[in-house]
């Protein structure tokens, strides 16, 4: 097997807030190999976000990283000087962010913004930006017409698809994926996974796409993580999620969405909300909601235990390991 292009071990981020230090993430680890695609979904505030800008390191304060690893082509992120990071960030790994409105810079056009990314990072020829700028925007089916155009004169997808573009500019090894496709409909967001989908596999980066819908990635990701109240519930091949799902959890997120693979089905979502990461449930973060609760899940603090090619952070798997050691 070769070596990770992306080795995170036992990171764990806290919110410093003065009061109640809220624990955002909590000892994840996770590998991604070049060329992967791994999807981490979650509800909001699962520590999805947080857990990918301690990835990236871009966590401000009250964020701060307390303890972990992240190893990025052999060298560890987290002892890198802003400086030696600027010359990693856009060049080795980039960023998507959610909302492309927000990301981009309204009072620039398109192709200024291309600019300012390409000249802070490279030494370049006016000559040289342009024809990349022009490349970039057409692989993701966007005219170099639209390099001079301002963010508010692109539609919601074309701005989205300018952000891949920008984060493509230096043709990375990691596109790092924050809800990208969420400001658009339907429609929108399946022709914008197929196109990441196209260039991932044209261009062999690997992809870490965080998005709250299931279905969106189930066609794409090669592997799934999912996040509860800032731990990793389950982490298994996309097939084995979708087709056999272990933790409750799991099951209830696929269950809240319509299914893409099987029959009809109605709806059902999870009851209740995540809890208060500042006052976690004692035992299975996750005891007040399960359907399969346990007397024992209300003080026991279960492990991510391996099952299957999965790992799955569930008591109701306890006997089956003993069984199969
Ligand atoms: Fe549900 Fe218990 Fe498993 Fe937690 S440990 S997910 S409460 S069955």
């Amino acid at each position: 097997m070769p070596e990770p292009l992306l080795e995170v071990s036992n990171l764990t981020v806290d919110y410093l807030t003065g009061e109640t230090d809220v624990r955002a993430v909590r000892d994840v680890s996770l590998t991604i190999h070049a060329g992967e695609f791994l999807a981490i979904v979650g509800e909001s505030g699962c520590g999805k976000s947080t857990l990918l800008f301690a990835v990236a390191q871009l966590l401000s304060p009250p964020a701060e990283l307390v303890a972990g690893k992240v190893v990025f082509k052999g060298k560890d992120m987290v002892r890198l000087s802003k400086g030696e990071l600027r010359h990693v960030r856009w060049r080795d790994y980039s960023l998507v962010m959610q909302s492309a409105m927000n990301a981009l810079n309204p009072m620039k056009s398109i192709g200024a913004q291309f600019k300012d990314t390409l000249t802070a990072h490279a030494k370049m020829s006016p000559e040289a930006i342009r024809q990349r700028s022009a490349e970039v925007l057409g692989l993701v089916g966007i005219d170099a017409v639209h390099l001079g155009s301002y963010p508010h004169e692109l539609s919601g997808g074309m701005r989205q698809r300018a952000m891949i573009a920008m984060a493509l500019l230096f043709t990375p090894q990691l596109v790092i994926m924050d809800e990208p496709t969420s400001a658009l409909d339907v429609v929108g967001q399946r022709s914008l996974m197929s196109q990441i989908k196209q260039l991932q596999e044209q261009l062999h980066f690997a992809v870490i796409f965080v998005t709250h819908d299931m279905s969106l990635v189930s066609h794409y990701s090669d592997r799934v993580m999912v996040m509860y109240a800032g731990q990793v519930a389950e982490v298994a091949q996309t097939e084995s999620i979708f087709n056999r799902p272990l933790h409750p959890y799991t099951k209830g997120l696929l269950d809240a969405f319509p299914s893409v693979r099987g029959p009809r089905r109605p709806l059902t979502g999870i009851p209740g909300r995540p809890p208060d990461l500042a006052h976690p449930p004692t035992g299975c973060s996750f005891h007040p909601r399960c359907s399969e609760v346990m007397p024992e899940c209300i003080n026991r603090e279960p492990e991510l235990y391996p099952l299957h090619g999965a790992e799955v952070r569930c008591l109701l798997y306890v006997e089956q390991l003993k069984d199969a050691v």
